[in-house]
């Protein structure tokens, strides 16, 4: 540590969006993975897009820059590098980033997850016994020297050493290697010392989640530890994504100059209960136990898109004071997950507008509530209201549902089916946007939707699946597109916000009362259904998954705009079965996502979230089969969720995660499909290896309930690739139908 630690910046944000306000970086790494230009290029795109993130910043007076927030795929990944532990088998790769991020034809990538309780999926890190750790800190200093040449001092951002070892595959089990991560972390804060670096911001989400006893003392460990190294930059610790809870007081103890709390979400609670509990009576900012840190207060969302209502700022920031010695004002997590700018959206309605900031206007936020003076009349903010009733569903039981599913749908056993996205084809793509720009007219796109339904049943048709899809070729997005159609939302043109690596979702913003003015997909299923005599299975987006995906207005209570959700589903549910659809299947794949980091809660919020799912599909009769389909299997928290949602068919995610799942569904005694390959890696699997992980399955799952499909949509991959994978699909489920 230097003699006297430069004082913190007064304003900062935890990370920026590093896509690209176009999705430069998209079109970069797509144009790289094909071949299609060099690695040069790649990093030029990546070196120009921070350097005008940092430039705009400066400009728009923020006074703490980070960096290292940018990532050629996940920076999850980036650390499993700055840390070396990158598994044997990808080190011979020709790129091993990258073929840990995506996979090659003879290696199948690391596990992707959610990252918190975001939209955002990150690489699992392997780290085992015989990880041998070995710092790597050629990217943070990369980025740290091309900021300063151009003038910018700036503040490196790495995920914290529990975090990463918390979210590696083994979980807490892994922090076994804590002691020879941190070795690397010392040496990490050395090298940065040497630089000059006054800074550095470790990441430290995990710890707004539950953390056992012994996960807390490893935090102690490791900052005390840290905190000792001698030549080293201030240290600034970040929680987003929720409360600190008991690992506050733990981080408090220790020497680290700086927390980041996310007052957004929580928060206050902990400070106030902090100084309480450690002082008797009411602890002044001189004396409490954070009167030797900066609290950077997380004030500004960095994950909603609204405007930071000034008073519910003013008054978190006010607490704040009163139990910190010094206070900057960020963001309560990285910018990451809002768009650039809304000075790109012209065609947003006024009113609207004035509610909402994306990333740029958080950060002019972050700048004024900084510079304004400390004082400022506030209330503390008003409880939410009451949650509305539960309704109950009204279907038959499972069994009458079957027979009745049964003798109308005359399936064979291990039925074959997809998700229901086929390729997305790039002059489908190039079609939507010639509609949005004016230039293709309404009726010739529709005319080049249908062409490609048609294409997708006559394929499916061809490689023998048993339950076909239309394809959603109709669809940009699983929720943009019901957002398009139903009243309350606001869609964005340039809202990219990253999901995993190149992909990026436009989130709608859904700001008013939800409703369904006229039915969304029962055209397009009914298109499909009169092309083939199998049957077709009607496609949709489930009340929490919509919910889930947009920006939400954050003047009601959640359930109830999602039991608003459910309503138009339910309506579009019974349309399509009054248009003869016999299997309808609801997706939802992001029930987890919306769970509490914490357990208290978590009861309270899969309760309605189920009870909104049933809402949503219980207008069906028994005769009609409901699927739900989720794209993940580390599912344990919410398995019984699944099950209650009740639906006769539910597809998940299991191939990527070497089918793990199959013990825990097992249970549910309704149809099965756990998916038998990956479509997030280009590579295609054989029907040998199909016709294994089957018989591995049927092992573990009773004969009649299981269905055959992949693990997800196949929108991202392309035809010829959806062809091979299928047709080695059915091959393997026909060889197994025909054994005794
Ligand atoms: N039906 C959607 C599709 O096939 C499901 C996508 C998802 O689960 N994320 O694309
Ligand atoms: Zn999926």
């Amino acid at each position: 540590m230097p003699a006297v630690q430069p004082a913190f910046p007064r304003s900062t944000v935890l990370g920026y969006p590093r896509i690209g306000p176009r999705r430069e970086l998209k079109r970069a790494l797509e144009a790289y993975w094909d071949g299609r230009s060099g690695r040069a290029e790649l990093d030029r795109v990546g070196a120009e897009l921070r350097e005008r993130t940092w430039r705009r910043l400066a400009e728009l007076g923020l006074e703490g820059l980070p960096s290292n927030t940018f990532s050629l795929y996940d920076h999850v990944l980036d650390t499993a590098v700055l840390l070396g532990a990158v598994p044997e088998r990808y080190r011979a790769a020709e790129d091993p980033y990258f073929a840990m991020a995506r996979g090659t034809q003879g290696l199948a990538p690391l596990r992707m997850t959610k990252w918190f309780d975001t939209n955002y999926h990150y690489i699992v890190p392997e780290v085992g016994p015989e990880t041998v750790f070995a710092l790597d800190a050629t990217k943070p200093l990369a980025e740290l020297r091309q900021a300063r040449a151009l003038g910018f001092e700036t503040r490196p951002v790495v995920l914290g050493p529990v975090t990463f070892l918390l979210l590696s595959e083994r979980g807490a089990a892994a922090l076994d290697r804590l002691d020879d991560v941190l070795g690397c972390y010392e040496e990490l804060l050395g090298v940065l010392a040497a630089e000059g670096v006054a800074w550095v911001q470790l990441d430290e989400p995990a710890l707004v989640a539950d953390r056992t006893p012994g996960e807390l003392a490893a935090v102690r460990r490791a900052y005390q530890r840290l905190g000792a190294v001698a030549a080293r930059p201030g240290l600034f610790v970040a929680a987003a994504y929720g409360d600190l809870g008991e690992a506050l007081p733990v981080l408090a103890a220790t020497p680290v100059e700086a927390i980041g709390l996310d007052l957004v979400r929580g928060g206050l609670d902990g400070l106030a209960a902090l100084a309480d509990g450690l002082q008797a009576g009411s602890a002044p900012a001189e004396a409490g136990p954070l009167a030797g840190k900066t609290v950077v207060a997380g004030v500004v969302s960095g994950r909603d898109v609204w405007r930071t209502e000034p008073g519910r700022a003013a008054y978190a920031l006010r607490v704040v004071r009163e139990h910190a010695g010094d206070v900057a004002v960020g963001t309560s997590c990285s910018l990451l997950h809002v768009p650039y700018d809304l000075a790109a959206e012209p065609d947003l309605d006024p009113g609207l507008r004035a509610r909402l900031a994306f990333a740029e206007q958080k950060v002019a936020e972050v700048v004024e509530l900084a510079r304004a003076a400390p004082e400022g009349e506030a209330a503390a903010p008003a409880p939410s209201a009451p949650a509305a009733p539960v309704a109950a569903g009204e279907r038959g039981p499972y069994e009458v549902r079957a027979a009745a599913q049964a003798g109308r749908l005359r399936l064979p056993p291990l039925p074959t089916t997809t998700i229901g996205s086929f390729p997305q084809t790039g002059e489908l793509r190039a079609a939507r946007a010639a509609l949005a720009a004016g230039t293709l007219s309404r009726d010739a796109y529709e005319e080049q939707v249908r062409a490609e339904i048609e294409r997708a049943i006559r394929t499916q048709e061809r490689l023998g699946l048993d339950v076909l899809v239309h394809g959603e070729p109709e669809r940009n997005d699983m929720v943009q597109y019901f957002a398009e159609h139903l009243d309350g939302f606001a869609v964005t043109r340039n809202g990219w916000v990253q999901s995993y690596g190149s992909r990026c979702t436009r989130p709608p913003i859904l700001h008013g009362d939800v409703s369904r003015p006229q039915p969304v997909t029962v055209r397009w299923a009914r298109y499909a259904r009169s092309l083939t005599n199998r049957p077709v299975k009607g496609m949709l987006t489930g009340p929490v998954t919509i919910v889930a995906w947009s920006f939400v207005r954050d003047d009601l209570p959640l359930r109830d705009v999602v039991f608003q959700v459910a309503e138009a589903v339910r309506e579009e549910v019974r349309d399509l079965e009054a248009a003869g659809v016999p299997i309808i299947q609801v997706d939802e794949p992001a029930l987890r996502e919306l769970l509490p980091l914490r357990r208290a809660g978590q009861a309270g919020y899969l309760e309605w979230a189920v009870a909104a799912y049933r809402r949503a599909t219980s207008g069906a009769g028994d005769a009609t089969q409901i699927h739900t389909h989720l794209c993940y299997s580390d599912a344990d928290q919410i398995l019984s969720a699944i099950d209650a949602l009740d639906a006769d068919v539910t597809t998940i995610e299991s191939a990527r995660s070497g089918g793990r799942i199959l013990g825990a569904v097992g249970a549910f005694g309704r149809g099965l499909g756990p998916g038998v390959y990956d479509i997030h890696s280009p590579r295609v699997p054989g029907a040998g290896e199909i016709e294994e992980l089957l018989r591995e399955t049927l092992k573990a799952l009773p004969a009649g309930r299981v269905w055959v499909n992949p693990d997800c949509g196949l929108k991202t991959r392309t035809y010829e690739q959806v062809e091979a994978a299928l047709a080695a699909m059915v091959t393997a489920a026909r060889r197994l139908r025909a054994e005794p």
